[in-house]
């Protein structure tokens, strides 16, 4: 190197021997000329190995050609470069460097060398890395939270579960088992990456040892390693990761199954961490509101607008909905139809086969109305043995022809018992209101009993 002025690169090393940062000095050319101990130290190249080299040797592949070039252009033009850094050490290791590189100029102003200068920022960056990862995941986590709220399907809601699971934890399997109260045995109900035909019709008794195990702790993760031994217990299948994660799904005390992830494919890594677990009680957490929330939402559901009977539609619906569609017909001037079927002479039948076998028909019936209805319909069930149909945007005429399917339907349905309905219809006009559709409908259906029965009056 030309010595130009009273600097010298001895007294440029010997100032900079013993400060704690990195220092690594290069002729104009890039060629390492001196680097200081605690180079030594963080990369693990000692002063005669980096001696006449270039600083490619730390270079760790992280950095595009565009950053080497914007460096030399920077420190070419008289300034400094700083940035953070992605270096490799001697070792492969990857390190973190908070670094400046400044040229120094002799008495003439030429550029005599460059010192860079570095601090090791790896804790800092692995751990901002880490908080990163982190929110990353938890930002995950509230959007399972958000979908799950409008899930009110609990077989929906297990699918939902299981894939959202496995995208947050990177996991290739996971498995929804629920207890079959009236059993007592686990069921699997959502699976990904189980084959299908080993989880159909196999119920997995509680006496199962991880589901013992986890019964007993209400929660755990296995360790490293207990997994393979146990996993054709669970579904037969081997698994391919290290650790497994099971969590109860409790609602109110109550253990009502649990959640299982294997198979991790991370990143770096296929071992499931401490987040993970995390994770996943997190997303248990939501689960279980969901299902408190679906569950009430049905019972509430179910209290409010269905018959416990028959499962269809119940009275206090039925004139919601019928005021409703009335409404509608006449604002939008569309046809609506209404239909009462009552049962013929069901007392009779109820006496000779007896009241259970008669709630049975009255099941029965509701089905066969509602198969035999657009989905648009209503079916309500109106009083004992009979029944109200809604008919949206269905005129005299083909309200008849429904009707008559009906009647013909259920006579073929229960010819073996001899039941049969009769029908009275009545169609909606400008001027109508509930209690006129309903009176006119159950007028026709007086009609059609005093008739013979088994008949559509209207
Ligand atoms: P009609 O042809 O004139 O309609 O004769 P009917 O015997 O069907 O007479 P009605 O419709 O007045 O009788 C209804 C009968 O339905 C009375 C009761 O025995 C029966 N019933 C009403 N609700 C239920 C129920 O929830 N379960 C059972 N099994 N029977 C019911
Ligand atoms: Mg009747």
């Amino acid at each position: 190197m030309a010595q130009k002025s009273g600097i010298t690169l001895k007294t440029l090393s010997l100032a900079l021997q013993h400060i704690d940062d990195n220092v690594m000095i290069t002729d104009r050319d890039g060629i390492i000329e001196y680097v200081n101990p605690a180079f030594e130290m963080t990369t693990g190249y000692t002063y005669e190995e980096a001696l006449g080299k270039t600083p490619k040797i730390l270079h760790s592949g992280h950095h595009h050609a565009e950053y080497y070039q914007k460096l030399w252009e920077t420190i070419l033009s008289g300034k400094t470069f700083r940035a953070t850094t992605t270096n490799r050490k001697k070792n492969g290791d990857i390190y973190y460097a908070d670094q400046s590189i400044s040229p120094v100029h002799d008495d003439h102003g030429e550029v005599f060398c460059f010192v860079s200068v570095w601090k090791d920022v790896t804790d800092r960056i692995v751990d901002e890395e880490k908080l990163k990862y982190e929110k990353s995941k938890l930002e995950q986590v509230l959007g399972i939270e958000a979908g799950l709220h409008s899930i009110l399907d609990l077989n929906k809601l297990i699918d939902f579960v299981v894939d959202k699971t496995c995208k947050v934890l990177e996991a290739e399997k996971c498995s929804i088992m629920f207890i079959d109260q009236a059993s007592g045995e686990l069921c699997v109900k959502g699976h990904r990456g189980i084959e299908e035909p080993v989880i159909e019709g196999s119920p997995l008794r509680m006496g199962d040892k991880i589901a013992t195990l986890i019964e007993r702790h209400h929660k755990t993760t296995i360790p490293n390693g207990a997994i393979q031994k146990h996993s054709s217990k669970i579904d037969g299948t081997l698994y391919q990761s290290k650790t497994f994660l099971s969590v109860p799904i409790e609602l109110k005390d109550r253990l009502l199954g649990i959640i299982n992830v294997s198979d991790k494919r991370g990143k770096d890594t296929n071992i499931f961490t401490d987040l993970d677990l995390k994770i996943l009680f997190m997303i248990v957490r939501q689960v279980r509101i969901a299902i408190e929330n679906a569950q009430l939402y049905r019972e509430l559901k179910y209290l409010t607008i269905t018959d416990p009977l028959t499962g269809i539609y119940n009275y206090r619906y039925f004139t919601q909905t019928l005021d409703y569609e009335i409404m509608r017909s006449k604002r939008y001037g569309r046809s609506l139809s209404f239909l009462m079927i009552d049962i013929d002479q069901f007392k009779f039948h109820n006496d000779k086969l007896g009241h259970q076998q008669g709630d049975q028909i009255l099941k029965n019936l509701a089905k066969s109305i509602q198969e035999n209805i657009r989905k648009t319909d209503v079916v309500c069930r109106y009083a004992g043995d009979e029944f109200a149909v809604i008919l949206p945007e269905t005129d005299l005429n083909q309200a008849k022809i429904t009707a008559e399917k009906i009647r013909k339907k259920v006579s073929e349905t229960f010819a073996d018992s001899l039941i049969s309905v009769s029908i009275g219809l009545a169609s909606s006009t400008s001027q109508t209101t509930r209690f006129d559709l309903i009176g006119k409908a159950d007028s026709y259906l007086h009609n059609a009993k005093q008739q013979g029965r088994n008949q559509v009056c209207g």
